[in-house]
């Protein structure tokens, strides 16, 4: 389903999605309505948010390479119900304004979403001017497929983007749109854009597993959980106590390897069964913390955490 080009670069949104269509495939969850994107390449943003659009119209299940006539309108940026909405895109003829998004367009998309449509509509939003790439700029849109032949840029969103009042105008369209519409914002940050928008969005930090990981030094550790039984408990005890010797902090380490508790959370959103048990083990941490604050061993309190998590209690 989604090209494994995004499992590289952005693996936990690749992995939620990814279980998301199995899940709306069996009519358990629906897409969601708004949706904005975090992170530094704005561009690969753009491509996941039209990977994501290509999936929910095409006629062949978002299969890899895909030629039906949805497929082959995305990748040429031109199909009816896919829509870019930045300072040069998604203008009506009266409007006048150019270096910001505005009220008018923001009513433009209440009257689009006014009539009914059969596709899975996207209002995908983005800063934009006109732009010539270079070749070397246009690999990440070749290696899918997609018409290099693109002549606007694909900027972050901030607050100079959007007229003052147009995220007002648009919050009726975000907050009730009719079924199968999806807003995104493309962004360096959420931070970067009003308020009023972002609490009606979901957020997804769109980056690569190394940017983001604050325990890859233990990962190789801990990377058996959560299968982790009595004898392989003791081993991982006994080689965090060998890595904290040598390079780090107890408390450190239990930090780290609480992150990675939060990250793998994240990534499982809709395995209960896994959730609860790694919410368990947040709390066996957490409490190793505190011990670890108290001058107990080393040894102790990774003997007992690691035993804890193999037992479950
Ligand atoms: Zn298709």
């Amino acid at each position: 389903m989604i090209n494994s080009y995004f499992e590289k670069i952005f693996p936990f949104a690749y992995n939620y999605f990814s279980k998301l269509f199995e899940l709306i495939q069996k009519n358990e969850k629906e897409f969601p309505q708004a949706i904005i994107f975090e992170g530094s390449n704005t561009i690969n943003q753009y491509l996941f948010a039209l990977e994501l659009a290509r999936i929910l119209n095409c006629e062949n299940n978002g299969k890899k390479n895909c030629n039906c006539i949805n497929c082959k309108w995305i990748k040429s940026y031109s199909h009816p119900a896919i829509n870019n909405v930045s300072q040069i895109h998604f203008k009506g003829e009266d409007d006048e304004t150019k270096t910001v998004i505005s009220v008018k367009q923001a009513l433009k998309i209440e009257r689009a979403l006014s009539l009914s449509s059969d596709y899975h509509r996207f209002f995908i939003f983005f800063s934009s001017k006109e732009k010539i790439y270079n070749d070397d700029e246009l690999k990440n849109f070749r290696e899918l497929g997609y018409d290099t032949n693109i002549n606007f840029s694909i900027d972050p969103l901030n607050y100079s983007s959007f007229h003052p009042t147009t995220p007002n105008a648009l919050l009726k369209s975000i907050e009730e749109p009719p079924q199968k519409t999806t807003f995104i914002f493309l962004t360096k940050s959420k931070e970067d854009i009003l308020q009023t928008i972002v609490s009606r969005c979901l957020t997804f930090k769109l980056s690569s597993k190394k940017e983001n990981l604050s325990y890859k030094e233990i990962y190789s550790y801990i990377s058996d959980y959560p299968k982790i039984d009595y004898y392989k408990a003791i081993d991982i005890s006994d080689n965090l106590q060998k890595y904290i010797k040598e390079n780090s902090t107890l408390e450190i380490v239990l930090n780290q390897f609480l992150e990675f508790l939060k990250d793998l959370i994240k990534q499982n959103y809709f395995n209960t069964f896994l959730c609860t048990k790694i919410k368990n083990d947040i709390n066996f941490v957490n409490n190793a913390i505190k011990q670890s604050k108290a001058n107990i061993s080393d040894k102790i309190v990774l003997d007992t955490l690691m035993l804890k998590i193999a037992r479950g209690y």
